[in-house]
């Protein structure tokens, strides 16, 4: 090797362990035990999954999962199919959800009869993590009242987790989130006329 070899390597050495240094010390810092409130938003896909994977992660080390989708159930859902069978307990908005906001009084009907099981969750010391999928909406078209859900979010067992997902998330949720990740919409097949596939998007 050259001596400009070397110098490259002992540079790059160098480098590599002020890295390492500084996150060792990150890490040293970060001594706190608590149940994680995670919230994923923004227009890009991926929230759900990013929520569900997480699950998985949590199945995968014998503990406890619940969900709660705040969706009309139109398609079958993928990961269900799985993780029910695996013990996660799933609740599914009912189909009285309609979308339709001329039929208001049924859409709040079918989000709080939801929001109910949700707050079962919530106060259920043997869920591990608790994934609101979608509940984002239900909040910003009030049907479900944003300050029950902060204050269901805040006296949950300490050691729980819960990821919520949906697009634009409301302020005040965002204020309480330990972590927030907004998925950024780069490009979507979508957009080029490719139609929702099974096993891919739902
Ligand atoms: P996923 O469930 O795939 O993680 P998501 O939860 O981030 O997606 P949602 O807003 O819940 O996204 O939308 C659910 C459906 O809409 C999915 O089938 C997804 O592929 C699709 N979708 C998500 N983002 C976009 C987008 N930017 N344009 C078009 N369709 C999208
Ligand atoms: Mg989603």
């Amino acid at each position: 090797m050259s001596d400009i070899d070397d110098l490259k390597k002992e540079k790059h050495q160098k480098r590599q362990q002020k890295i390492k240094e500084g996150i060792d010390a990150k890490v040293a810092k970060a001594t706190k035990e608590q149940g994680i409130f995670m919230v994923i938003t923004g227009n890009g896909k991926g929230k759900s999954t990013a929520g569900f994977g997480t699950v998985l992660r949590t199945v995968g080390h014998d503990q406890t999962a619940g969900v709660i989708q705040f969706v009309k159930g139109k398609w079958p859902c993928g990961e269900r199919n799985v993780l029910e069978k695996l013990g996660v307990k799933f609740h599914v908005m009912g189909t009285g959800f309609t979308w339709n906001t001329q039929d208001k009084e049924l859409d709040t009907e079918a989000a709080q009869a939801a929001w109910q099981q949700a707050k079962l969750m919530l106060q259920d010391e043997s869920l591990d993590l608790v994934l609101l999928d979608e509940i984002t909406y239900m909040v910003s078209y009030g049907y479900i009242d944003c300050e029950e859900v902060i204050s269901a979010i805040k006296n949950r067992p300490p050691m729980q987790h819960i990821i919520i997902t949906g697009r634009a998330c409301h302020r005040s949720l965002l204020e309480i989130a330990d972590t927030i990740s907004e998925v950024k919409p780069t490009r979507h097949a979508f957009e080029n006329g490719v139609k929702a596939r099974i096993g891919f998007d739902y």
